[in-house]
């Protein structure tokens, strides 16, 4: 782990939603949760971060919106969940109100930073902290943004895989200018491949050919199993560790350490 950027900030995001931002939040944070101490923020008001680690909308008390908009401190706000080493904030029910709200604010695009900022020995105790963004580009997945060290960018392997990402990446550009400097693009992960369907191939080859090597080795499959393990209340390494989806997210985990070690 580089004690450069402890802890090192990743957000999950893309403007289009069902791409596999929360699943990749949720299974990510549980495979690094593995060997180091993770923290995932539920950004998306949906709160499908929270429900799929077992934090029903109802036993939720404050989480992001809190943390955001009333300033409430990061050390009031954790919560534990089904895995050891992964903690939550959950996404409260006044998140929704939060784009608009946070338009009049001071530092709106900066109260994430600045929240994490507040405690430097609580924030420096987690080895990597995971944003769930919502699905558009509105000030929370902006505040993501300046938060973050790196970006991860999940793309559903369809035909229209290309259509739209460069919403996104010119976001990621437009907030390094002028925002956050040292944003890196983490990657592109391609998610719910179809080994069965030779389109899946194709759109990977299209999609390796516009990115290169800012494209993840590891392919996220399309398996039931994850689609499931949330209505239990869990990642899927502890719903089916021997799925195919359980195999693809701790293959998913050793890249990002790996690829952390050479940057
Ligand atoms: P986002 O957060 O980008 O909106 P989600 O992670 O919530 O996307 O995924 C959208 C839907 O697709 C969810 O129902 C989820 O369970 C399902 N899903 C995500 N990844 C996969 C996958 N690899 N295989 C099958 N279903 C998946
Ligand atoms: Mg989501």
């Amino acid at each position: 782990m580089p004690d450069r950027a402890r802890p090192r900030v990743i957000a999950l995001a893309n403007q289009k939603g069902g791409v596999g931002k929360t699943t990749t939040a949720i299974n990510l944070a549980t495979v690094l949760a593995t060997d180091h101490k993770v923290l995932l923020l539920d950004l998306d008001p949906q709160g499908n971060a929270s429900t799929g680690l077992g934090v029903e909308r109802a036993g939720r008390g404050a989480g992001t919106y809190a943390l955001l908009v009333d300033g409430t401190p990061l050390v009031e706000l954790l919560v534990p969940t089904p895995v050891p080493n992964l903690r939550l904030v959950p996404a409260d029910s006044d998140l929704a109100g939060a784009e608009v709200e946070l338009v009049a604010m001071r530092d709106r695009e900066h109260r994430l930073r600045l929240a994490l900022a507040a405690d430097p020995p609580l924030a420096g105790s987690f080895d990597f902290i995971l944003l769930d963004c919502p699905p558009s580009l509105g000030l929370l997945t902006l505040n993501a943004l300046v938060a973050a060290h790196g970006v991860l960018v999940p793309l559903q392997t369809e035909f229209f895989a290309l259509e739209g990402v460069s919403q996104i990446t010119q976001t990621i550009e437009r907030v390094k200018r002028a925002l956050n400097p040292g944003l890196a693009l983490e990657g592109i992960l391609l998610t719910m491949y179809d080994r069965r369907n030779n389109l899946s191939e194709l759109v990977a080859q299209d999609v390796r050919g516009f990115f290169k090597d800012k494209v993840l080795d590891t392919v996220i499959p399309r398996n039931i199993r994850l689609t499931e393990a949330p209505s239990h209340g869990l990642p899927v390494s502890l719903y089916d560790a021997r799925s195919p989806g359980a195999q693809a997210y701790a293959a998913l985990g050793a890249e990002v350490l790996r690829r952390q070690k050479r940057t």
